[in-house]
């Protein structure tokens, strides 16, 4: 690979652009590995501390049974995994989990249920869980599948401070993904999120078989929307027996933490999250995804159905590596 004349390696620029254009990325993707991480990494110290990691837990608060057909997915009704599906969590369950992460370090608690769009009386009691969460002190995050208007109002209204909701890859290849929904219903539900006040936490999966051309335009639709989303997790897909994606070519770990740290470069003042996949990563591995610029990662043993890293092993690495956790949200503006 090459670096484009079009774009120095050190050349810097921490404004936050959304007119990104496929040219540039790729020119980004095919820089020296040395000269994509410092450039980085450089734009990385200028917004945020360079040794904090931001820290979210994540709990299934509704596991399988999902009728979408995504196919990374082991909650989809359609796929033969051998998961077992779980109905909508009591909410003292869900805040005595809460309560867990907390001691053990999150500051972000995040609640996943496997739905296509939830009903209203569901939003109900996510809305309590939501403010039990926040009663704990922590920030919390849901993510429930397309919402309405109405929904969108009243997860605001309960307090709610992030909506999790993936492109999960380009538009171009979105359909050899999932075809119950598509791409725009996707941007549908963000633009809903936004236009509720709600912070947005929206990213992808690399791995899938996508193409080098996808990854770009995945970061671009990213890039590109009316605001960075204040929270981007990049998920190295977990092949799962049963899912249609399992024996997926296993993406180089290189070109993932080159995704990584392109991200960083476009979306210089959001946090980028190290996300699924991280328990088949080597500690060196996740050390140069920091590197390259993650600054969140998911703490604790299950990702809701995927296996995680043991939070002993996470408390040992951040030692290693001299990373400490806090902070909250987006780098000021
Ligand atoms: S990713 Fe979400 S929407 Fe897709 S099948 Fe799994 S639970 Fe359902």
């Amino acid at each position: 690979m090459s670096a484009s004349p079009a774009i120095s390696p050190t050349q810097q620029s921490t404004t936050t652009r959304h007119d990104w254009q496929l040219d540039e990325v790729q020119a980004l993707y095919a820089l020296p590995f040395n000269d994509l991480i410092f450039k980085a990494q450089t734009i990385h110290r200028e917004n945020f501390d360079p040794n904090e990691i931001q820290v979210s837990s994540l709990l299934s608060i509704k596991t399988g049974s999902c009728s979408e057909d995504c196919g990374y997915c082991p909650q989809s009704a359609r796929y033969d995994s051998d998961l077992t599906p779980e109905a909508l969590m009591p909410v003292d369950v869900v805040l005595k989990a809460a309560q867990k992460a907390k001691e053990q370090g999150a500051s972000r608690f995040c609640m996943g249920a496997a739905w296509r769009q939830p009903k209203d009386r569901d939003i109900e009691r996510v809305v309590e869980m939501v403010q039990g969460v926040k009663a704990l002190g922590m920030e919390t995050c849901v993510t429930l599948g397309m919402l309405t208007d109405t929904q969108t109002a009243r997860l605001k209204e309960g307090g709610l401070d992030y909506y999790n909701h993936n492109l999960d890859t380009s538009e171009d290849y979105y359909s050899e993904i999932i075809t119950t929904r598509t791409y725009q219903d996707r941007l549908d539900t963000l633009a809903r999120v936004r236009e509720a006040g709600i912070n947005v936490c929206c990213g992808g999966i690399v791995g899938m078989g996508e193409s080098d051309v996808d990854r770009s335009k995945l970061l671009i639709e990213l890039a590109n929307l009316p605001k960075h989303p204040e929270s981007v997790p990049v998920n190295m897909l977990v092949q799962v027996e049963g899912t249609p994606l399992m024996g997926t070519e296993a993406l180089d770990p290189l070109i993932f933490i080159r995704t990584i740290a392109v991200a960083r470069i476009m979306m210089p003042k959001s946090r980028v999250r190290l996300s699924a996949g991280r328990n088949n990563m080597s500690d060196e591995m996740q050390a140069l995804c920091f590197l390259a610029g993650a600054n969140s990662i998911f703490y604790g043993d299950k990702l809701l159905t995927t296996d995680n890293p043991m939070t002993s092993h996470d408390s040992r690495l951040f030692e290693r590596l001299g990373l400490h956790s806090g902070g909250s949200s987006y780098a000021n503006d």
